[in-house]
């Protein structure tokens, strides 16, 4: 039997958001035009909170294009074409536990409707045979910093902008979380939000995004 989903695939097909060919919304011609990332930038705000960072490239096209359609054009298909990029490309340490995400806060999230790095993540934890958990949640918005505070400031503001509920804190003890991002700059968020996973009890935190814009 067919399902609906590729019904719909077949009546509908899919069309690649940078080559404009009908093949997937991200196609394998344009994949490998990603310009990868084979080193690890220097993100002095994750030492001694997270373990290792994988990055898959650099934000640039192909992949800077398809971050901005999964976030801004409402194409939450392309959220597990990437989580099975990550994947295909990148090691993960069998020591992780269980998948997270940096969170929206809910006004963000009622607005897109979806959480793009959720996306990602829920589908690699799915490629990687364990569960993902939201771990985190938001409670402030923290795109105006970079422009009202010092650094110290910023990453105390940033700390306090995430926390983990209370129903998720005894699922956190003792374990090693993998903390999925669609993007990093400084690190500082992936840091607020380890740092809140250490507290709780997480005994390493590990990272992986899409793409590094430095
Ligand atoms: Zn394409």
């Amino acid at each position: 039997m067919i399902s609906i989903f590729n019904l719909l695939k077949i009546i509908f097909p899919p069309v690649c958001v940078i080559c404009d060919q009908y093949a997937d919304y991200f196609c394998a011609d344009c994949q490998d035009k990603i310009d990868f990332l084979y080193f690890q930038p220097n993100l002095p705000p994750i030492e001694g909170l997270i373990e290792e960072i994988k990055i898959l490239g650099f934000f640039v096209p192909p992949l800077s294009t398809v971050i901005k359609s999964l976030k801004y054009q409402s194409l939450h298909s392309l959220g597990p074409i990437l989580g099975d990029l990550l994947y295909k490309h990148l090691p993960f340490s069998n020591e992780i536990d269980c998948v997270t995400s940096v969170p929206l806060h809910t006004k963000r999230l009622r607005w897109r409707g979806y959480n793009q790095a959720e996306l990602i993540a829920q589908q690699l934890a799915l490629n990687l045979k364990i569960p993902y958990r939201n771990f985190l949640a938001r409670q402030r918005h923290t795109q105006n910093l970079a422009s009202t505070a010092s650094d110290q400031e910023r990453l105390q503001l940033m700390a306090e902008a995430f926390t983990v509920p209370v129903e998720q804190q005894s699922s956190i003890i003792g374990k090693n979380i993998l903390l999925v991002d669609d993007v990093v700059t400084t690190g500082a968020t992936l840091a607020a939000c380890a740092s809140q996973l250490r507290v709780s009890g997480a005994n390493k935190v590990f990272a992986v995004t899409l793409a590094h814009e430095g």
